[in-house]
């Protein structure tokens, strides 16, 4: 038998999960022909900005032959992204005007959001950051001094959000590296983790990474996303299940979307898929109107219609809150479903 170095397996690990972010689709033909599907079935587009692309891990959850897979929803760049309508608009929430320094969002009192990577592992056709010039927020290791300069001058801040991009995109030394700057300032309590590669691609959750996360002071959260209960496989459990062990609150927020979860036992089926992976339903975002997504609106009756179904038909700890992010709001705005 032979025996690895831990430095050898190590890079393996690393290796693996780079090879499986490589092994996605980024073209509609070989999307395609992995699902048996015609491609001439589906008008797809070419949006050079923001291009199509899948991991391997979830087409492979997709239903072969099925056009109108949810999955495949989500990912296919289809021609209705041409298509053009008052109120959607490049930056839905207005970030930049919450931007007062590179890398850094300052929206809400007590939390900043740092952009740590352009880049994800997945490309969701309905994303409120589509448009989003993340050229503009790159910066060397170097600048970040700047962001830590702004955090500890502002004492009202007690949790940091990692967010992107996708924050886990980043390899382990460099997460750490973050980490470690925060852990220095007392007044920050909190980690959040706002990424969606546990589910698209959850050969990420390593065991290396898993150690970066184990050590810190700082108490965690992770916010993962996922829109239907086909998302949520065994492969996917196994990683939330490391993370719950090393002391991750673990929340789902996902995006109410046409044709993909716009039904209330659909959306109860992923509610129990993710509460049984150690995972809290936390929001049900409303569509931010982005250009390009308007074929994924439901208007916001038929939203409180389907949340109230919802809540009729599981428990309420099942029930995410119904959400509208609105530009310049200190908060989230709940929408109510009571009068259904
Ligand atoms: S993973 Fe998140 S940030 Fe990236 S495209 Fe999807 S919704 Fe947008």
């Amino acid at each position: 038998m032979i025996h690895q170095n831990k430095s050898t397996q190590q890079t393996d690990v690393i290796r693996s999960w780079k090879k499986s972010l490589q092994q996605g689709f980024s073209n509609w033909l070989e999307l395609a022909q992995f699902l048996q599907l015609n491609p001439d079935e589906y008008s797809v587009v070419s949006i050079k900005h923001f291009p199509m692309r899948v991991p391997l891990s979830f087409a492979q959850k997709m239903e072969k032959g099925n056009i109108n897979d949810p999955l495949l929803r989500q990912v296919l760049p289809i021609s209705e992204e041409l298509q053009t309508a008052d109120g959607y608009v490049l930056d839905p929430l207005n970030e930049m005007a919450f931007n007062p320094i590179k890398g850094l969002l300052h929206k809400y009192h007590n939390r900043a959001l740092l952009m740590l990577h352009p880049a994800c592992a997945i490309h969701c056709r309905y994303c409120f950051r589509r448009e989003f010039d993340y050229k503009a927020q790159t910066q060397a290791k170097e600048s970040w001094q700047y962001v830590f300069e702004y955090l500890k001058t502002h004492s009202e801040l007690d949790e940091v959000i990692f967010s992107g991009g996708d924050p886990l995109m980043h390899n382990d030394e460099t997460l750490d590296w973050f980490i470690q700057h925060l852990e220095e300032i007392s007044h920050i309590k909190r980690l959040r983790i706002h990424t969606r590669i546990p589910v698209v691609l959850p050969d990420r959750i390593t065991e290396g990474l898993v150690k970066v996360f184990n050590k810190t002071r700082l108490q965690k959260i992770m916010v993962i996303h996922a829109n239907h209960p086909n998302e949520i496989a065994q492969d996917v459990t196994i990683g939330l299940k490391k993370l719950q062990q090393i002391g991750f609150t673990l929340l789902n927020q996902s995006t109410l979307l046409k044709g993909v979860n716009d039904h209330p036992e659909t959306l109860k089926a992923l509610s129990e898929a993710l509460f049984e992976a150690g995972v809290i339903p936390y929001y049900l975002h409303l569509l931010d109107k982005v250009k390009g997504a308007i074929h994924f609106d439901i208007e916001e009756n038929k939203a409180k219609e389907i949340h109230a179904q919802l809540k009729s038909i599981t428990s309420g700890f099942l029930v995410p809150k119904l959400v509208r992010e609105i530009a310049h709001q200190r908060s989230k705005t709940w929408i109510g479903s009571e009068k259904f």
